[in-house]
């Protein structure tokens, strides 16, 4: 194959550090490139793909990026128009509009308070929002600081909002916080925040369910989804090299061929589909209807049918293999069973694709999904199966780090000086306590202090207005994704825990060599840096 190992060969510039050459563009036509920093895969737990033998992808906000200013918009239309003749809310809902870019994933609602909160990856609360109140500090701390059993903020009591499905739904929570609260018993929910939270949660999930979301993206896939012409050439590299591919979406196969129709360029100029299923050619098994992550469970017994692709019909199937059909049926099995073709199935368990890929080992799979829940936790840490989790925020994330290394030395610098501002403080407090020291010296020390006091004082606003600065940056209210003030987020926690490989998007994959070995840097502990 074109281009081949190239990557291995691209001479070392003078005086560059050898981790250079990996960061260089693997694929034929742009060889030599450097990857830019927010298109790079990140690697958590070393990976070597010589060792894959089968790359599975999920399907929506993974292979199909939504654009939420107009995908997020219509599930949050849908959703008022449900909570509205539904479900009885009242009618000046309909007048409301979205905020698109408010939410972020990693958030979490507190369904019983009516609050949103962002936290660290040890689970203090560091940003909180009553509605779109912020929290003082003191309504923090008493809320979520002052308990003698450290919450889990899990389900049921709180919801995590880590799907950029979800965006539309946290923000119309907030909506309809500040909505109770100004006009109480106007919502059919009986003061309850819990209660109003399942109402949306009902709305939302009708929308996705009854096709009011689906219809509207059939009949105009171009307006709903970034279309993305490396789709193609990522995976025909991912199998010139010999690895399997594989599809395991929850979308059922009628929407499923609609997307991927779109995203494997089956549309005419005038944005209808030719539904000639040529996208299939990409891969060796398609699971649609797939219930994740319930279908990583093994214990997981559901029935696997065989779906055929021009009239949607589901076929029994012993496991995964064909059974003929008895008696005088007009249904047929699909003619791909006697070619090499791809199958597609609808239901199953992880034991029906391992049997249907041939794969012995669970760690010979590589699965790339959006949804740390849904595609990543359980398919890495009960099955061992390697993962890759799409974060498309991350480039953003990336570039700003990149413009502001300035600022963050400053912040590093100020967060120094507070320290050894404090550090004085408290050795001429214990000098004056403890030492016999004369009335003059002690005159000294005392005015000493008191210089220091508002010293301390003025570099802690400096550095609380500063941070806050910096944190605006990356989003005016929840600041960075991956950070809360030092600290990793509660997302960033769950990333480095649960994906081997992380990246904004999924044809990142085709920019590095398909035999390359991801090895994660090196992991420092707080001791090893002052060595540093
Ligand atoms: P996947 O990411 O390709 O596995 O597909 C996700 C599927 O789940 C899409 O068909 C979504 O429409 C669907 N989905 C997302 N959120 C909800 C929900 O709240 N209720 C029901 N379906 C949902
Ligand atoms: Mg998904």
């Amino acid at each position: 194959m074109e281009g081949v190992g190239v990557g291995e060969q691209i001479p070392s510039p003078v005086g560059s550090i050898p981790r250079e050459r990996d960061r260089r563009i693997w694929s034929s036509r742009e060889w030599g490139k450097t990857i830019p920093m927010g298109k790079r895969i990140f690697c958590n737990r070393s990976l070597n793909m010589k060792n894959i033998l089968a790359v599975g992808f999920d399907m929506d906000y993974t292979l199909a990026q939504y654009k939420p200013e107009t995908f997020e918009s219509l599930a949050y239309d849908g959703t008022v128009k449900k909570l509205v003749h539904n479900l009885g809310y009242p009618s000046e809902l309909l007048e409301w509009t979205f905020d698109w870019k408010y939410m972020v994933r990693g958030l979490v609602l507190d369904k019983k308070r009516g609050n949103i909160l962002k936290m660290d990856r040890h689970k203090y609360v560091k940003v909180a929002y009553h509605g779109f109140k912020e929290l003082s500090k003191e309504e923090k701390v008493s809320t979520y600081g002052n308990t003698l059993v450290r919450d889990s903020f899990d389900e049921p009591d709180y919801a995590l909002i880590d799907t950029l499905f979800s965006l539309a739904e946290a923000y119309m929570f907030a909506q309809l916080v500040d909505y109770m609260d100004n006009n109480p018993g106007k919502v059919p929910c009986g003061g309850s925040y819990s209660r109003m939270y399942k109402d949306v949660r009902a709305a939302v999930d009708l929308c996705h369910r009854d096709g009011t979301l689906k219809k509207m993206v059939a009949k105009d896939p171009g307006r709903y989804i970034n279309g993305d012409l490396s789709i193609i050439p990522m995976l025909k590299m991912l199998r010139n090299s010999g690895r399997a591919t594989f599809l395991v979406t929850n979308s059922l196969w009628d929407y499923t061929n609609v997307v991927m129709n779109y995203l494997c360029g089956s549309y005419n100029s005038d944005g209808q589909s030719s539904s000639n299923y040529k996208w299939l050619e990409n891969f060796d098994v398609v699971i649609t209807g797939s219930s994740k992550p319930s279908f990583f469970h093994e214990e997981n017994r559901a029935n696997i049918f065989e779906v055929e692709p021009e009239s949607g019909m589901l076929l029994n199937t012993d496991n995964g293999t064909p059974i003929p059909q008895v008696g005088n049926t007009t249904a047929r099995l699909p003619e791909t069973h006697s070619t090499k073709a791809c199958r597609v199935f609808q239901g199953g368990n992880v034991a029906h694709l391992h049997n249907l890929l041939s794969i012995a080992s669970s760690s010979q799979i590589l699965y790339v999904g959006d949804h740390i829940y849904g595609d990543i936790l359980r398919s890495k840490k009960v099955l061992g199966w390697r993962t890759m989790l799409v974060v498309p925020e991350l480039e953003k994330e990336v570039e700003l780090l990149c413009q502001s290394i300035d600022m963050r030395k400053n912040l590093r610098k100020l967060r120094m000086d507070r320290d050894l501002v404090e550090d004085r403080i408290h050795h001429l407090k214990w000098s004056l306590n403890f030492d016999m020291l004369d009335p003059k010296k002690e005159q000294i020390l005392s005015s000493e202090l008191h210089e220091l006091e508002l010293s301390r004082e003025k570099i802690r606003q400096q550095h609380q207005n500063f941070q806050r600065e910096f944190h605006q940056k990356f989003h005016k209210v929840w600041g960075q994704l991956m950070k809360t003030g030092y600290q990793n987020s509660r997302f960033a926690h769950q990333v480095e825990r649960f994906a081997c490989l992380y990246t904004n998007q999924v044809t990142n994959l085709g920019l590095y060599s398909p035999d390359k070995y991801y090895r994660p840097s090196e992991d420092f502990m707080p001791h090893e840096f002052d060595i540093l």
